[in-house]
């Protein structure tokens, strides 16, 4: 090599790895990967491919920029709970909350007497004040969670009555009765498919009863010669020696009170009102928080369900409740929102999007999703694109956020209902990126 080669000034490994960002980068991603990538980066401008000064910025272009696989997306198919895209956003206050509470917290600890403190005391305090009516909450990992047990402290070894027009797939193959099943209880199904009547359940009631279960059928609905059994007409059912069965009431959406736009589903509230001895539901679903279960009823009950040993199994990060408690006490979450956004309201947002983009806006109807209120519409606006621009959307370009649309009728359809106004900008910048290379890639 001799003294002029431009490869004698390939700057060297140390020095590339001593760099603030590839030193930033072997921080957050452990030094191996940042070295194979330093190395690459040099190999290819021995090759002459970069120039010496090129190779601290093709290495760090080849590493990843998060130290999680997980890529954020905007949401722009106008589903509100979307499962595949993680269900509830949360809310900046309780991104906030889940951000302090990632160091040492006072989790299990009371400040005022240094000693051991019961855990999860801020989010029980926060759903007991929004649920007047509940003795008692606990909050467990996810809703499946709740309802595992619920019924595995109420009716392990029993039987759990339910109707045959409950017997559900909550999502993803996983079925209510194979969940019960799972506890140790004993189903014992009763009524038909469409028609269950008080009577049926009153006949099935005995010395082995558990508890009797009414689930919501949150994903789907039964039309037409249909008949079910409401929760005030189950509250008094009693065993042959005169104990009152345990009802419980897995309400799925997680609305802890009636909410005027959304009619149709049940709230915790309403339904301790009716006559459930426990609630369970959950925390990422309408509700608009993290990844929980909630368990809301009667004082007795609830303490059944805290001191079982399955309760250790379930128990929750410091993290969700940090979030479920920041969520349940604002006054809106991002999900009651879109929920709650109204065409009239939609539409300037959209109409600035079109019009930047010189493209047509269309209505749409916009989902609750994820197992909520699954007949109910969301009348809103989108913005037409072509087919090939929605597929350019979902790859991550440089500095632009990967946005998921939606496709119907051979057209794709950019929904703003879910997307945070403040990062309508960061959307129009992918839009227009994307319906470039849409255009310059298609054959003329
Ligand atoms: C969603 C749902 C569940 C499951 O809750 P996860 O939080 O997903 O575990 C159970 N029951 C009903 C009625 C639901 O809608």
């Amino acid at each position: 090599m001799s003294q002029d080669d431009p490869r004698r000034a390939i700057p060297r490994t140390d020095a590339l790895l001593a760099e603030p960002p590839l030193a930033a980068a072997a921080a957050r991603l452990g030094r191996p990967p940042v070295r194979a990538a330093v190395t690459d980066a040099q190999d290819r401008a021995r090759r002459g491919e970069i120039g010496p000064d090129e190779v601290a910025a093709a290495a760090l272009a080849a590493l990843p920029r998060r130290a999680s696989t997980l890529t954020p997306v905007l949401n722009a198919t106008g589903v509100v709970v979307h499962t595949n895209l993680g269900r509830a956003p949360l809310s900046p206050a309780a991104v906030e909350a889940v951000v302090e509470a990632a160091g040492y917290c006072d989790v299990e600890l009371d400040l005022g007497t240094g000693g051991r403190g019961p855990r999860g005391q801020g989010a029980r305090a926060a759903l007991l004040e929004a649920v007047p009516g509940a003795g008692d909450a606990l909050v467990v990992n996810n809703g499946a969670a709740a309802l595992v047990l619920a019924t595995t402290a109420l009716a392990a070894g029993r039987e759990v009555v339910v109707s045959r027009g409950e017997m559900v797939e909550i999502g993803d193959g996983f079925r209510l009765p194979d969940l019960v099943a799972s506890t140790g209880a004993r189903l014992r199904e009763v009524g038909t498919t469409n028609r269950t009547h008080p009577q049926d359940y009153a006949d099935a009631v005995g010395p082995d009863t558990g508890c009797v279960l009414k689930v919501h059928p949150s994903n789907f609905r039964v039309e037409g010669f249909v008949c079910a059994v409401g929760l005030p007409e189950l509250r008094d059912l009693r065993r042959p020696d005169g104990s009152r069965v345990p009802l419980v009431a897995d309400i799925g959406s997680g609305l802890l009170a009636p909410d005027p736009v959304l009619r149709d589903e049940p709230d915790a509230g309403t339904a301790l009102r009716d006559g459930a001895t426990v609630v369970t539901a959950s925390g990422d679903k309408l509700l608009g928080g993290p990844q929980a279960g909630l368990v809301l009823g009667e004082e007795d009950a609830v303490r059944r369900l805290r001191r079982h040993p399955l309760a250790r199994s379930l128990r929750v990060d410091k993290l969700t409740l940090a979030a479920l408690e920041a969520s349940v006490r604002a006054p809106s979450t991002p999900v009651r929102d879109a929920v709650h956004a109204t065409a009239d309201e939609l539409r300037p947002r959209v109409e600035r999007l079109a019009t930047a983009l010189g493209r047509e806006v269309v209505p749409v109807t916009g989902r609750v999703g994820g197992g909520g209120a699954p007949g109910m519409p969301l009348p809103g606006w989108a913005v037409e694109l072509p087919v090939e621009a929605v597929v350019r959307l979902r790859e991550p370009a440089h500095g632009l956020p990967v946005v998921l649309a939606r496709v119907e009728g051979g057209r794709g359809l950019v929904d703003v209902r879910c997307i945070p106004e403040d990062r309508e900008d960061d959307l129009l910048a992918a839009l227009r990126a994307a319906l470039d290379e849409a255009t310059e890639g298609r054959t003329p």
